[in-house]
């Protein structure tokens, strides 16, 4: 029986972050993954000059955790920052592509949003506060912003972060940012200033909020911490984890090793936690796993480039009003170099969401299919034909932090302190982003007890 400092499960971004900081501690941990490769959600591919994604295309550098990663990781991997064309964004708006506003003029001439909605937000500050702390996102916009923020940006936005739907969605838990600021200051715009005069620490101020993605694809980040980590801490392919003991010994019977450890961190989602402990009661066990997650069809699409601007963007977002099949599109080889071949495109195509679950089931026939004619429509280019087109199918996409969420994580305090040294992260609680995983990661490594 080897015995380790702590036992990671899960070896996604948020779990090597986890055994990566653990092991930089001098701690002895051993990081165990279900599949044969580490990286998770996260996976680039090449093939013939293009470097497509099968899971996230780009991140945010939205906390001063995932820059200081990259500064840890800066021998390993290189961090890849967007051409100014990432900054252009495209919303489809009566079948036509319009950029969001990035300013003050074009806030006031863009066709997205009506000229009533142009004249509330004026209103914005002097609105009453909400007082209903679980108000959804999409009740949360009409009541300070008005129909057309909902329905050409905020819905938009949603299906692009979440493939999720703004009337199900809790604000609390899924923006919790953008709640804070009516809850602190009693509206956006006061509370965005009010932000924007508060002194930062030299931590803050390194965060740009600017998307990234890494030289090569984001697989050279997860496979830049499985090389720091060390391939005798990962334990790839295990089948079955058995977990016995108590608190602080526990002892985890593993394919081929067993291990003993005060800590164990779970970074799996939500559906894998009743096999990983079925000990827990089932009535508290289905407050935890009752999480939704929208599945995604994420397609890789590599074309001739459009003369013009066409492409010349970080992608467009379908709202749901414009009863598109696909969610959106993004366009990586306009944000970042060396993605395709000269003359041609890469761009992701997404499919499916928690609006319509169905397109997981669709053949690849039918995929490929709805794609060509989404471009074909779109970009109104009847004889627009694919070089290359690959579909990924993410069935566990996306947590969806609905209602339930405030009893999801009372739930999950009363299981980690039912079973102390057992900790429950991963996307489940503490944000979706890749930055918020690292951040997660990142927080839970420095606060664990020696
Ligand atoms: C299609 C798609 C697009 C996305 N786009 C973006 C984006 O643009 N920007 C952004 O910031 N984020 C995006 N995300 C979210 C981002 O990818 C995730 O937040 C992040 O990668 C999740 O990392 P994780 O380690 O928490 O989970 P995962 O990557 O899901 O890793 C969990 C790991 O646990 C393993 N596992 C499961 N059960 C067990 C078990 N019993 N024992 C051992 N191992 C187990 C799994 O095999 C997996 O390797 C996207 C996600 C998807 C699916």
């Amino acid at each position: 029986m080897r015995a380790l400092d702590a036992v990671v499960i899960g070896a996604g971004l948020t779990g090597l972050t986890l055994a990566f900081y653990l092991r930089k501690q001098g701690k002895k941990v051993l990081l165990v993954e279900k599949s044969s490769r580490t990286g998770g959600t996260i996976r680039s591919f090449h093939e013939n000059g293009y470097t497509f994604e099968s899971g996230p295309n780009t991140g945010s550098l939205a906390n001063p955790e995932i820059i200081e990663l990259f500064d840890e990781l800066k021998d390993r991997c290189t961090l890849q920052l967007p051409r100014k064309e990432a900054y252009r964004r495209l919303i489809l708006k009566n079948g036509k592509l319009h950029a969001l506003p990035s300013g003050i003029i074009s806030g006031i001439t863009t066709p997205i949003i009506s000229v009533k909605d142009k004249f509330n937000i004026l209103l914005e500050p002097f609105r009453k506060k909400g007082d209903d702390p679980d108000e959804s996102i999409a009740a949360l916009t009409l009541r300070r912003l008005g129909k057309s923020y909902l329905t050409y940006c905020v819905d938009p936005f949603i299906s692009g972060i979440y493939a999720g739907d703004p009337n199900r969605l809790t604000t609390r838990y899924a923006l919790p940012k953008l709640y804070a600021l009516e809850a602190n200051h009693g509206s956006f715009i006061r509370g965005a200033i009010a932000k924007a005069k508060q002194p930062k620490t030299e931590r803050e101020k390194k965060v740009t909020n600017a998307v990234f993605s890494v030289e090569g694809g984001l697989s050279r980040l997860t496979q830049a911490l499985t090389n720091a980590i060390g391939e005798e801490n990962i334990l790839l392919n295990n089948r079955s984890t058995v977990i016995s003991g108590s608190a602080p010994n526990w002892n985890l019977r593993l394919s081929g090793m067993e291990v003993s450890t005060p800590t164990i961190i779970s970074t799996v989602g939500s559906y894998a936690l009743p096999e990983l402990f079925p000990f827990a009661a089932e009535s508290l066990m289905n407050r935890i796993n009752n999480l939704r997650y929208a599945p995604i069809v994420q397609v890789a699409v590599g074309i001739h480039a459009l003369r013009g601007k066409a492409f010349q963007a970080f992608g467009a977002l379908f709202p749901s009003a414009e009863k598109r099949n696909a969610l959106g599109i993004l366009y990586p080889s306009a944000c970042f170099e060396n993605r395709c071949p000269e003359n041609k495109a890469l761009l992701s195509v997404f499919l499916g969401g928690i609006r319509k679950p169905e397109m997981i089931d669709l053949s690849d026939q039918a995929i490929e299919q709805l794609v060509c004619d989404e471009l074909r429509t779109v970009y109104r280019k009847p004889d627009l034909n694919p070089e290359l087109m690959r579909i990924f199918r993410h069935t566990h996409a996306i947590p969806q932090y609905e209602q339930n969420s405030g009893d999801r994580l009372a739930a999950i305090s009363e299981f980690e302190n039912a079973y102390p040294g057992i900790i429950l992260a991963g996307n489940i609680r503490d944000g979706i982003s890749m930055a918020q995983r690292v951040k997660q990661a990142t927080d839970i490594s420095f606060f664990l007890p020696d």
